[in-house]
């Protein structure tokens, strides 16, 4: 018996799979697809969108953001989590993987409740605070630029209810944190670790789900 968390080798994160992933067949299709695609790492792996469905659902969510959108796999979980009037605020920068997530959330009959914003996150997020939405949102996903983190994060608190809760992607970035930082990005993703760690206005747990999984509530 183990007080740490097990290392899962292929036989068991398969049988952990097998007892436990309800897949949607859009979602099958998508991971199936996106295979052979050069940026493949950059879509969660299917647990977590599993786990990020059953997260919307306990937080009842209506309202929720998602930064960093690419082929659209991460906002299809949200929204099939969200009931019919729920919507993903969906923002990235680039047209190209963005037309792709469209096809695939037409598909799954879910286009309806995704917004997608094509800008700077930022200026997506301060339009939505400018237009008085701070405190109205359940939920938030955090997946684009490492660079951006912090400033997305803080956005995300203001847009956030209290009791809502933020997302954070990649915060164990492939095990990289815990060395020396070599590139911006991981030093950045090691300064929001830290930033996180002192941050009274959020309940904390950092998971070592996909490439790590942080979830701050916001108090
Ligand atoms: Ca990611």
């Amino acid at each position: 018996m183990t007080t740490r968390t097990l290392n899962l080798d292929d036989t068991l994160y398969r049988y952990l799979l097998d007892v436990s992933l309800r897949d949607h067949p859009v979602l099958a299709a998508m991971r199936d697809a996106n295979r052979s695609h050069p940026r493949a790492s950059m879509q969660i792996a299917a647990e977590q969108g599993q786990f990020m469905q059953l997260l919307v659902r306990l937080l009842g969510a209506r309202n929720t953001i998602e930064i960093g959108t690419f082929t659209g796999y991460s906002a299809l979980a949200v929204a099939l989590a969200l009931p019919e009037d729920g919507r993903v605020v969906a923002c990235d920068i680039s047209r190209e993987y963005t037309d792709v997530a469209r096809t695939w959330w037409d598909k799954a009959g879910m286009s309806h409740k995704i917004d997608l914003r094509i800008a700077p996150a930022l200026e997506t997020l301060d339009a939505l605070i400018a237009e008085g939405r701070a405190d109205s949102f359940d939920f938030a996903f955090i997946d684009a630029d490492k660079t951006g983190y912090a400033a997305y994060y803080e956005r995300c608190l203001v847009l956030l209810r209290q009791g809502g809760l933020i997302a954070v992607d990649n915060v164990l970035w492939g095990g990289k944190v815990a060395q020396a930082p070599a590139d911006e990005d991981t030093a950045a993703l090691q300064a929001f670790n830290l930033l996180l760690r002192d941050d009274a206005r959020i309940d904390l747990s950092m998971l070592p789900l996909g490439d790590g999984l942080t979830l701050a509530r916001k108090r």
